[in-house]
């Protein structure tokens, strides 16, 4: 024990944790239903948190990164590089500003809550919240937390709001803070920005804000041929949220969020005197790990490996629709999309994958879905399909 790192009850509990690692290892092996990239590949990134004696110290990025702060025992400078990175990535036409926060829910809410100031900064009125039914319950759940009137449109079978409903419900004369679903997160539906904005355009509502829930698709999108569908030069939105544990399997939950400068400048306006001004951020403490692990996965793999992955994804997602439509399974899947939705299987099947419910009557009701992230490789969709044929055979004899 004279040579050993540990003491002896950090040996007891390592001992203990070890069990406890084997136990989410066996799970890991197998899961098909969320959207976690189970291939984080951080341990180059802890070799060098041991080496450098800062796994043994405290660093916080409280504040915007972009300023100076008094408060230097940050990762600030790489915050600022993971959200030009990102800024870039997604075509921003114009000056932007962001953060790197606690997971997509908390990119949401700080649309939601930029947005929320911005137009009653212009209006003195509160803007009333649309967002589809399918879209991720983080969007309800924060419009409620700030107060604000959500109208919640239904959606197609498909999954994106659907276009009539919105014109029927969008009010002309009230600001709009509009939440588009980049990739519901049950079917992976895109809300149809170009035909709901033209709507918006018919209607002429003065005063809107528009924030893009890009948790999943955010991530592999950009490295594709349909980048253009998360283009802030194209669709001019006002924000957007991408989660960082999702496509970029980041080990722990994590966002990033980016917005026009303009929306961040008139969050300034704070007439709250023990609010700091330059702290328009809903919370204080962030990490500054964070964005020190997804600069070393962004620098280390590089654009081309995201760009293959993302493209591996698809093709997975491609082949597991084609695979279940040969077993006469019913099963969709959307455009640009890595997740396939299909009649739920058995218990058991679903256990054993891990599988996430919905229900939706127009699909014949029960559903499950498979999401189709970097771990998900064809040894393991066989693994799947074979399974399933053996229920279907059971059902049949
Ligand atoms: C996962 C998801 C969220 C929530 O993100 P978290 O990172 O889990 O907080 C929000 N919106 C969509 C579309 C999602 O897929």
């Amino acid at each position: 024990m004279k040579n050993s790192p540990f003491n002896l009850q950090e040996q007891q509990l390592t001992n203990e944790y070890l069990q406890y690692a084997d136990e989410m290892l066996a799970v890991r092996k197998n899961l098909l239903g969320y959207p976690a990239n189970e291939n984080s590949g951080m341990s180059g990134f802890y070799n060098w948190y041991i080496q450098s004696g800062l796994a043994d110290s405290l660093m916080n990025n409280a504040g915007d990164c972009y300023a100076p702060s008094h408060f230097d025992l940050s990762s600030h400078r790489y915050e600022c590089k993971v959200i030009d990175y990102f800024a870039d990535l997604l075509q921003f036409a114009e000056d932007y500003w962001g953060l790197i926060g606690t997971g997509g829910t908390d990119g949401n809410n700080h649309g939601v809550y930029f947005g929320k100031k911005i137009l009653w900064e212009r209006t003195g009125e509160l803007p009333i919240v649309y967002t589809s039914a399918e879209a991720h319950y983080s969007n309800m759940r924060l419009a409620d937390l700030q107060g604000l009137q959500v109208k919640r449109i239904p959606a197609d079978t498909e999954g994106r709001m659907d276009v009539a409903s919105f014109a029927k419900a969008l009010a002309p004369n009230k600001p709009a803070l509009v939440i588009y679903a980049i990739g519901t997160t049950f079917k992976g539906a895109m809300d149809d920005v170009a035909a709901l904005e033209e709507i918006i355009r018919q209607k002429s509502v003065k005063n809107i804000y528009r924030h893009f829930d890009a948790a999943l698709f955010g991530g592999y999108l950009p490295f594709t041929r349909c980048k253009d569908l998360v283009s802030q030069k194209l669709w001019h939105y006002d924000s957007l949220a991408i989660s960082g544990h999702k496509f970029f399997g980041i080990d722990e939950p994590c966002c990033v969020f980016v917005c026009r400068k303009e929306v961040f400048d008139a969050q300034q306006n704070s007439n709250i005197p023990y609010l700091e001004s330059s702290m328009p951020m809903i919370s204080c403490s962030r990490s500054a790990l964070t964005p020190l692990k997804m600069y070393w996965l962004l620098k280390t793999k590089g654009w081309y490996y995201y760009a293959r992955l993302a493209l591996v994804c698809i093709k997975n997602a491609e082949y597991l629709h084609k695979e279940l439509l040969k077993l006469k399974w019913p099963a969709w899947r959307n455009n640009a999309s890595n997740i396939v939705y299909f009649k739920r299987p058995a218990e058991e099947i679903m256990h054993k994958y891990s599988l996430a419910k919905d229900c939706d009557k127009r699909l014949g009701g029960n559903l499950a879905h498979i999401v189709v992230m970097p771990h998900v490789k064809q040894p393991l969709l066989e693994r799947f399909l074979k399974d399933l044929a053996k229920e279907i055979v059971g059902q049949e004899r």
